[in-house]
């Protein structure tokens, strides 16, 4: 073990060691809901601040794909409200069920660190992989677009809090995508934990409707990850990029398109 690696899992060791002092509330029935509320909210604030500020700063608008477009105080509330009354409606009764059946465990050792990445890792390629084919399917059969993921194409330019702005259905299927990886992998509960927070991290990244310099998809070499200027190309056209973070799936079924051009933005300001 190098001089690195173990302190990065004497780091792990300490945060699990945090965590399993507070178990009343990890094992608590409302954990699973206030985290997915909190993690979610704290990775929307900073886009959303950038947002407000869009209108009046140019430096942030230098930064924004569809810089046309405004995010107003109405439709954040609306969005709001509707995140909000998912997590109350949905997602707590769901994960009060998850928490009856499924005992939360706890081992005392924290995973490795190499464990950790590998298995983030593998469980990102196993959602996009599942959200890419269930996405596909609610874009090639009209009936399950109109019913199950028009709700999601509300706006044709993204903003962060458009992230869990979904239909009911497409929300369950990717709670049910997220909690399902990481018990096939069978993943130490931090694992789980930073993969749910990673997960979350890199949807409202993709949804942001920004690009910057430190963007992931700037940090993955070779093209293969695809990030927020092709998910908000999908928003924008449709028919292309339907994998949520990856390239390869859209490059195999010959649906990845990688630039906006000036002439499809314009089309849709007029
Ligand atoms: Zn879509
Ligand atoms: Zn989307």
């Amino acid at each position: 073990m190098t001089n690195s690696e173990s302190t990065e899992t004497v780091f792990l060791q300490i945060l699990w060691d945090w965590l399993r002092e507070r178990q009343s509330l990890i094992r608590s029935p409302f954990f699973p809901v206030l985290f997915s509320l909190i993690i979610y909210l704290s990775c929307c604030f900073p886009y959303v601040c950038l947002d407000l500020l869009c209108s009046r700063l140019a430096l942030v608008r230098r930064f924004k794909i569809q810089p046309q477009s405004q995010l107003t105080w109405a439709t954040a509330c609306g969005c709001l409200r509707k995140i909000l009354r998912n997590h109350a409606c949905f997602i707590f009764p769901l994960s009060v069920v998850h928490w009856y059946w499924k005992a939360v465990v706890s081992p005392p050792l924290a995973p490795d660190t190499l464990s950790v990445v590998r298995d983030v890792l593998a469980c990102l390629l196993l959602f996009d992989t599942q959200y890419f084919l269930w996405h596909l399917l609610h874009h090639k059969v009209s009936w399950l677009y109109l019913v199950f993921h028009k709700e999601h194409h509300r706006y044709t330019a993204t903003f962060s809090l458009t992230t869990e702005d979904t239909s009911v259905w497409e929300m369950l299927s990717l709670f049910f995508f997220t909690t399902l990886n990481p018990a096939i992998l069978d993943c130490h509960p931090l694992t789980e934990m930073l993969f749910f927070i990673t997960n979350i991290y890199l949807s409202v990244e993709a949804h942001s409707g920004y690009e910057f310099p430190w963007s992931t998809h700037r940090l993955v070499p070779f093209g293969l990850y695809g990030g927020a200027q092709h998910h908000d190309l999908h928003h924008l056209k449709f028919k292309v990029n339907y994998a949520p973070y990856f390239t390869h799936w859209d490059r195999l079924f010959g649906t990845l398109q990688g630039e906006h051009t000036d002439t499809e933005v314009k089309k849709h300001r007029l």
